[in-house]
């Protein structure tokens, strides 16, 4: 059960004690920049909460700007598809992943020295005959590395490679300049929310879903390998995000961390547990709860809380034995095509 001191459990919350190993305070609740009244306290309290003392985005702009300043070409190199550019990106893409991805797998879920603290699902992530080799590990590090991380790099590739040639407007190095790309770096986390929802949606579409996101959702239990574990039709369109950059102005910089967001948070987000757990303190926030529960559920909550479009659309599960109930009800009154 929960080792939360904050959850009280009673028997009205039979839903969350015999389906999680761990959950958060119960209900889930949006944030507040969509809560009212509005209070502009707590929203920028929310938002320095997201990035500081340390979270997996500031971690991944740490990422970016080191991937930027050492070891991405030039936009003169970038005029010219080489192979020798092109391959020293996919390999720094994959030693990011690889970072990311199988150095949280290797502390959450090999070392394990927080053991199961914040475990939101018990079952174990193994053998399991409707993955890709039998075993959800492996299938999750093939999906991940043979599609997700060379369509990240296709992607960049074109990019730098369009920027380079002009297609993409391009920031200025003045001060405005400057303050742009900063504020364009604390955007796209938010623009993650509006854009990851509308595209999963659209892939939960019955022949999108049979077609390509089922890939996705082998995994009901999740770890930090499940995160980018797609098939390719759901890899460009997830991280198709960046094509915005034909519109708005952008830089080396802004693609890179763009990219990198969309696929570093994927294994963050997916880490089955709900932080890193330091002398009973979550140092770093992980995976989000609202998404385990879909994808255990498959047919609610297809966003995240910083912009409630789920509660919006009748289609969000709170956590809780009501919300529960709720949505059995829901689902059967619309004949919901995917039965847990
Ligand atoms: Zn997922
Ligand atoms: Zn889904």
């Amino acid at each position: 059960m929960s080792d939360s001191s904050n959850n009280t459990h009673t028997a009205s919350n039979a839903y969350e004690n015999k389906h999680w190993q761990y959950h958060p305070t119960l209900p889930l609740q949006p944030g507040p920049l969509f809560t009212r009244p509005f209070s502009p306290l707590a929203v920028f309290r929310w938002l320095v909460q997201q990035w500081l003392p340390f979270s997996d985005r500031l971690l991944i702009l740490i990422l970016a700007l080191v991937s930027w300043a050492f070891f991405t070409p030039s936009l003169a190199q970038s005029q010219q598809l080489q192979w020798g550019w092109i391959s020293s990106l996919l390999l720094r893409n994959m030693l990011l992943m690889v970072l990311v991805a199988g150095g949280l797998h290797l502390y959450l879920n090999i070392l394990k020295p927080q053991g199961d603290q914040r475990r939101f699902d018990g079952s174990i992530l193994g053998h399991n005959k409707r993955f890709t080799f039998g075993h959800q590990v492996h299938d999750n590090i093939f999906w991940t590395c043979a599609s997700g991380v060379p369509i990240w790099t296709a992607y960049e590739v074109l990019m730098l490679w369009a920027m380079a040639h002009g297609h993409v407007p391009a920031l200025s190095n003045t001060v405005a300049g400057l303050c742009l790309t900063a504020l364009l770096l604390f955007l796209i986390p938010l623009w993650e929310t509006f854009y990851f929802h509308w595209i999963h949606r659209l892939l939960h579409w019955p022949p999108l879903y049979r077609l390509a996101h089922n890939v996705h959702h082998r995994n009901t239990n999740v770890g930090p390998w499940s995160g980018l574990s797609m098939h390719p039709i759901e890899h460009f369109l997830y991280l198709g995000t960046v094509l915005i950059h034909f519109v708005v102005p952008a830089n080396p910089l802004v693609i890179i961390y763009h990219l990198q967001f969309f696929a570093l948070s994927a294994p963050t987000s997916h880490a089955g547990h709900e932080g890193i757990i330091l002398g009973n303190k979550n140092v770093m926030p992980l995976g989000g709860f609202f998404h385990q529960l879909h994808h255990r559920h498959f047919d609610c909550n297809y966003g995240n809380l910083a912009i409630p479009f789920d509660r919006w659309l009748n289609s969000m599960h709170g956590g809780t034995e009501e919300s529960h109930q709720a949505f059995i009800t829901q689902r059967l009154k619309k004949k919901e095509r995917y039965f847990t």
